[in-house]
């Protein structure tokens, strides 16, 4: 096997307890054979697995590691917050003061629906959209992920045609393709849902072409529908407000995720003061949305991501990074596809004509493991501020290495 012992035993077991031995995005079933399945440790850019061996993370948990794992503040409000009440019968004062805090962050932002995982922001955002004006349509570039319930998860099964009946699909950046849609659902259309960059899977990614996000406003605002933009991926890695900012393009409502209390269970809907009244029709619930740690360790998550140059640190890492993986790929006479803003680079490589070299970067991918280097073959990655340049030194020779062993 191509991972240690400990890690070995506990696929066996888990085949047997767990549906295919592990379900979702971190499943290791489509990874290169040394990725691990099963993790020990996690500090700051780094994790181990159950076997000890260390990985400088550049997935950092699919995105909610922005600060570093076990940020000793954050950790620290999240347990002093647990020691006084945390899911209990009603929520505690620091609900409020998170929604106040993120309406301060969040130029669109005039309230906040709090909840637990990225699908039940983007679930909140299309029933808030479809609230608005008891319309039914809704626009969703083709390719992109808004989460796994039956409307938006990539697979079919268990779903129905009805679950996906008022959905239509346009191209990522594509003003053309985004009028058809709208026009296709006529006098019928809720909302646009929008990635704040193309970051989907296997495909090279595209930041958004600002006519686009300029066309899917003007859509919403004409049809009194609501723009949605999907921010749970990009959110606080673009910018220290809503990631279309940058753009001058304000959405009525975005949904956030991951990164927002650095790790710990949080998410919520941020929308604006016209699509409140579409909120406030909803009933949406759960037993742990209202949790008081997570929101204390939000709060601790957005004061460091207002007072410090977070921000300005994984660019330049992630630039590095950048500059220094095209160096190795000119070396090795290699073409390398480094796409998307470069702290949350994809990196795939160039195939026949045009096309991707799945099999070299599944490859490559797979040397970087072994190498302790947990690099993606096919998602985006992420950079986080708690590595250094000598990670990135690290991580560059370490491709450097790899790529010498496949190009012989
Ligand atoms: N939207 C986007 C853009 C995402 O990246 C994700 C998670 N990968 C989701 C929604 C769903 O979030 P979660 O897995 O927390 O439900």
């Amino acid at each position: 096997p191509a991972t240690g012992p400990a890690d070995t035993a506990l696929r066996a077991r888990a085949q047997k307890v767990i549906p295919n031995g592990m379900y979702g995005h971190q499943s290791v079933g489509m990874l290169p054979a040394a990725a691990p399945q099963f993790f020990a440790e996690a500090k700051g850019a780094y994790l181990w697995d159950v076997d000890g061996k260390r990985f400088v993370d550049f997935m950092c948990g699919y995105g909610p590691n922005l600060l570093g794992y076990r940020h000793e503040e954050i950790d620290a409000a999240y347990i002093d917050q647990l020691r006084k009440i945390d899911a209990a019968t009603g929520p505690s004062a620091c609900m409020v003061e998170l929604a106040e805090a993120f309406c301060g962050q969040v130029g669109h932002a005039d309230w906040a629906l709090f909840c637990k995982n990225g699908t039940d922001a983007t679930t909140m955002a299309l029933m808030t959209a479809r609230a608005h004006q008891g319309k039914r349509k809704v626009l969703m570039a083709q390719g992109a992920y808004h989460g796994a319930s039956t409307w938006c998860t990539p697979a079919p099964a268990g779903t129905t045609p009805e679950d996906r009946a008022h959905f239509i699909h346009y191209t990522y950046n594509d003003v053309a393709s985004l009028e058809a849609a709208a026009a296709e659902a006529g006098d019928d259309l809720a909302g646009i849902f929008a990635s704040p960059f193309k970051h989907d899977v296997f495909v090279d990614q595209e930041l958004p072409d600002p006519a686009y996000a300029e066309a899917a406003r003007r859509i919403c605002d004409t049809k009194d529908a609501l723009l949605i933009v999907d921010d749970i991926r990009a959110g606080f890695r673009m910018a220290r407000d809503c990631s279309w900012q940058a753009i001058g393009v304000a959405p009525d409502l975005s949904s956030w995720g991951k990164a927002i209390a650095n790790g710990h269970p949080l998410s919520c809907l941020l929308g604006s003061e016209r699509a409140r009244a579409g909120a406030e029709q909803l009933y949406v619930t759960g037993s742990f949305w209202f949790a008081a740690a997570a929101m204390a360790a939000s709060l601790k998550t957005l004061e460091i991501i207002r007072t410090s140059d977070y921000l300005e640190t994984t660019i330049a890492l992630g630039d590095a990074l950048r500059q220094g993986l095209a160096e190795v790929g000119r070396t090795h006479n290699v073409g390398i596809r480094q796409t998307g803003p470069s702290q949350m680079p994809l990196i795939m490589f160039d195939g026949e004509e045009g096309q991707v070299d799945y099999g070299l970067g599944e490859a490559f991918c797979n040397g970087m493991l072994q190498r302790g280097v947990y690099f993606h073959p096919f998602h985006n990655m992420f950079i986080s501020a708690a590595m250094t340049q000598g990670d990135i030194q690290y991580t560059v020779e370490t491709a450097d290495a790899v790529l010498s062993d496949l190009r012989g």
